[in-house]
């Protein structure tokens, strides 16, 4: 059983994105029912959308950053009552009992996570559809939490490019004290800049955009690198304790590594579609680390969501309607984005 909904989809690698209908499943008994209000544009969407990591199954409907209002609930639900505001963020399930779903990290399910959209359907067959839609069904262990204080159309971002940057902040212990990088200043770069501004850490970005300087001072940095001024880079030769890069492009991964002190951790959270040469030198040289990571755990990502309530943090945002998505592609493509896109879902009623 099940009922119908709007959507924009892409049918195909080269296709834009255009109205399309699907349906969604009669809520389980542990299922929550949602309208969508708003949904935030991740370069994810994008890459998937144009099949850039070879693993989309067209037709996709993409979007991860979803806050809307509870319609239904189960008979089972616990948590959640008609008309609270909640979140979905990356994942809609996932094994729920290996090592790694146990302890609170479902994003590293050992049989992979039930993303949002791109995944196998249990419920319906098929693949699972986003959040450039106008409701979704997902099962409650799913479902965040947004808290009432903050707008929801800046919260939605922080279902994706808020948990993933910080996550990594949090698990690399990034505190006062340290001398911490950011490394572009997209959606997620900008995320990353108000948590190690918040976490108290000495924060630096790094653009390639010298316009966007003064907006990075204002979003928490304290110091402003041009990563094409090579002069300016060697000036911070060996300093950095930790760098997250939020880069969706090629780029040298390597003059990021050499502004590591001994023992400095870089994390890559950027997803570019081709590799990144490494110089095992980068790393020898100091005994670097280079991790990633990956979203973060639901648990996490309600934490993030309270941190955010009570530090009055959100996105910055410019609203569109669903109308606009493949200009809103186009201008993402060119780093032209302050510094989110969120979907207005009531433009898909136009
Ligand atoms: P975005 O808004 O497009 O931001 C990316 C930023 O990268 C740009 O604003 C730009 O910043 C910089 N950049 C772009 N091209 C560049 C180039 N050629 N060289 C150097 N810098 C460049 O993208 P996003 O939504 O934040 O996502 C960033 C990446 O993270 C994507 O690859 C996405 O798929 C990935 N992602 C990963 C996870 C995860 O769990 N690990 C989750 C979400 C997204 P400046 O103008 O400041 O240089
Ligand atoms: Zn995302």
């Amino acid at each position: 059983m099940s009922t119908s909904a709007k959507s924009y989809a892409a049918q195909s690698a080269t296709s834009p994105l255009a109205p399309f209908a699907l349906e969604r499943r009669t809520p389980t008994d542990t299922d929550v029912a949602i309208e969508i209000l708003f949904c935030g544009v991740c370069h994810s969407d994008l890459h998937t959308a144009r099949n850039e990591w070879q693993n989309t199954v067209f037709p996709v409907v993409p979007g991860h950053e979803i806050v809307g209002r509870v319609t239904a609930v189960g008979s089972k639900v616990t948590k959640f009552r008609q008309g609270d505001l909640v979140g979905v963020g990356c994942m809609v399930d996932s094994d729920r009992t290996c090592p790694s779903c146990q302890a609170g990290l479902e994003q590293y399910c050992v049989q992979f996570p039930i993303l949002t959209y791109n995944s196998p359907d249990k419920h319906l067959g098929g693949m699972t559809y986003g959040g450039y839609s106008d409701s979704v069904v997902v099962d409650e262990a799913f479902v965040l939490r947004v808290p009432d204080n903050l707008d929801p159309a800046a919260a939605a971002p922080l279902l994706c490019a808020g948990i993933t940057t910080y996550s990594p902040l949090r698990h690399w212990k990034v505190s006062k004290g340290q001398k911490v990088g950011i490394v572009g200043l997209g959606g997620l770069g900008h995320m990353g800049l108000k948590f190690a501004h918040a976490l108290g850490a000495h924060t630096v970005l790094f653009t390639t955009s010298p316009n966007k300087a003064e907006d990075a001072k204002r979003l928490g940095a304290d110091e402003v690198i041009i990563s094409k001024d090579a002069e300016q880079m060697q000036k911070h030769a060996n300093s950095f304790d930790f760098i997250l890069d939020a880069v969706a492009a090629d780029h040298d991964l390597n003059a990021y590594l050499s502004l590591l002190k001994v023992d400095g951790t870089m994390v890559l959270v950027g997803a570019p579609e081709k590799p990144l040469p490494v110089a095992s030198f980068s790393l020898i040289m100091g005994r670097r680390s280079l991790a990633g990571s990956l979203i973060g755990g639901i648990a996490e990502t309600q934490e993030m969501l309270d941190f955010c309530g009570e530090h009055n943090i959100v996105s910055d945002i410019e609203t569109i309607d669903i109308q606009n998505i493949n200009e809103a592609y186009e201008r993402m493509l060119k780093s032209d984005v302050k510094y989110r896109f969120v979907i207005d879902m009531a433009s898909l009623k136009k």
